[in-house]
């Protein structure tokens, strides 16, 4: 009877340091590991054949015993304002996105940590659907490499073109801290994508012991989705609430910003008619987020962000008018606390808050339903017509980012 065939290691999965160790394994010195790592993220190789200067008997083992793999795609977008949000196939029926947001002064990529979520917020579609599985770190950075690399070769542009990655697409990043480390540390890597500590948020729901340790390994950019100024509104919103309840959530932020130096805490607050949108709210939430973490009266270590509800069916929830969500930040400004109100970015393809994957409702026929979906060649050379004007071309004001949680 044959032997089972080995595995092959997936080298997207690896940080810089699990390279060096695993080429360490196969009897290779550190700056091989070095080579082969930027082969990968900086140029965008995945054929081992093509990597010129790693020697022949290396790139035999790598091709027995490796592989740089691609998620495939299943649909690809474009907006009229040059969003363009990616569905990628994760097996098994289930489907993450990433969405690539350009603006004048930034390009920003929305990743997903996870194939569903198990947080369950009452405004978020992706919430409602329910969790399948943690998407591997490969998967992760899988998301940024290929449109990276993607879009460098569609722009003819050999510099970096995304700038920010925010981890705010399906899931609760935090719930799959092991698998979005390794992958925070490839996004931070000079070798690699070599974004700044600041470039990459991580947005969570709060779960309080896991964003202490994210502040002790990779105190990467924090948002937190807020949605409430107090306990018994926030328990029904974000059910995590009960797990960790305000005080204590208010207080991880603070202590997050101990190892975060010069950094402030997005709070994101998903503007409902009629649940969390009175001026009362507003004089809540001001109380809730005045004082700094050394205990002073500073207001500068947070900002507020507003997002206007994106409706989904089923979801008994409505988007508050524009007058109130103006008024709502009026009250925060006045407070001195920073508050934008997000500007919405891809409604066109729905890459909006709370819309992202809304294709895999039900994960049972999603990937019949999404085959389906694919774009016919005349939208397919539309895209590509919008996108040869390039991301610095789309017009439209600096916008604050849509996405997820
Ligand atoms: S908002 Fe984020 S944490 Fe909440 S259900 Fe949606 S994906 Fe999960």
């Amino acid at each position: 009877m044959s032997s089972p065939v080995a595995q092959k290691v997936s080298l997207l999965g690896l940080d810089h340091e699990a390279l060096v160790q695993w080429c360490a394994q196969l009897g290779e010195k550190r700056f091989r590991a070095t080579q082969l790592y930027r082969w990968i993220h900086q140029r965008g190789v995945a054929d081992f054949d093509a990597m010129s200067d790693l020697a022949k008997s290396l790139r035999a083992k790598l091709h027995e015993q490796a592989q740089v793999q691609a998620l495939p795609v299943l649909t690809e977008q474009v907006s009229r304002d040059g969003t363009i949000k990616w569905l990628f196939d994760v097996g098994q029926g289930n489907a993450v996105e990433a969405v690539f947001i350009p603006e004048r002064d930034r390009a920003t990529l929305c990743v997903s940590s996870q194939a569903g979520c198990a947080i369950g917020c009452r405004f978020c579609s992706t919430g409602h659907q329910g969790f399948s599985r943690n998407l591997s770190s490969a998967e992760i950075i899988a998301q940024l490499w290929y449109a990276e690399h993607t879009l460098r070769r569609r722009f003819g542009r050999e510099e970096r073109i995304i700038t920010n990655v925010v981890m705010m697409g399906m899931g609760e990043p935090l719930q799959n801290y092991g698998q979005l480390v390794p992958a925070l540390r490839t996004m931070l890597d000079d070798n690699a994508y070599g974004l700044s500590r600041r470039r990459v948020t991580v947005s969570t729901s709060g779960i309080v012991p896991m964003m202490d340790r994210l502040s002790q390994s990779v105190p990467v950019a924090l948002a937190v989705s807020l949605h409430a100024p107090d306990d018994a509104l926030r328990d029904q919103l974000v059910p995590l609430n009960r797990k960790y309840p305000l005080a204590e959530l208010m207080a991880a932020c603070r202590r997050y910003l101990q190892y975060a130096p010069r950094d402030f805490i997005t709070f994101e607050y998903c503007m409902l008619d009629g649940v969390n949108d009175s001026d009362a709210h507003a004089r809540a939430l001001v109380d809730l987020l005045s004082g700094a973490p050394d205990g002073g009266q500073d207001t500068g270590w947070c900002k507020l962000n507003l997002i206007p509800f994106n409706p989904f069916p089923d979801s008994g929830l409505k988007c508050s008018k524009p007058q109130r969500v103006q008024a709502f930040a009026q009250v925060l400004l006045e407070a001195g606390i920073v508050t934008t109100v997000r500007k919405t970015r891809g409604d066109d393809i729905d890459a909006a808050c709370g819309q992202l994957a809304g294709e895999v409702q039900d994960r049972t026929h999603a990937l019949v339903r999404m085959q389906r979906q694919r774009q016919p060649a005349a939208v397919q050379a539309t895209a590509q017509a919008a996108l040869e004007t390039g991301p610095a071309k789309v017009p439209g004001p600096a916008q604050r980012l849509e996405t997820n949680a």
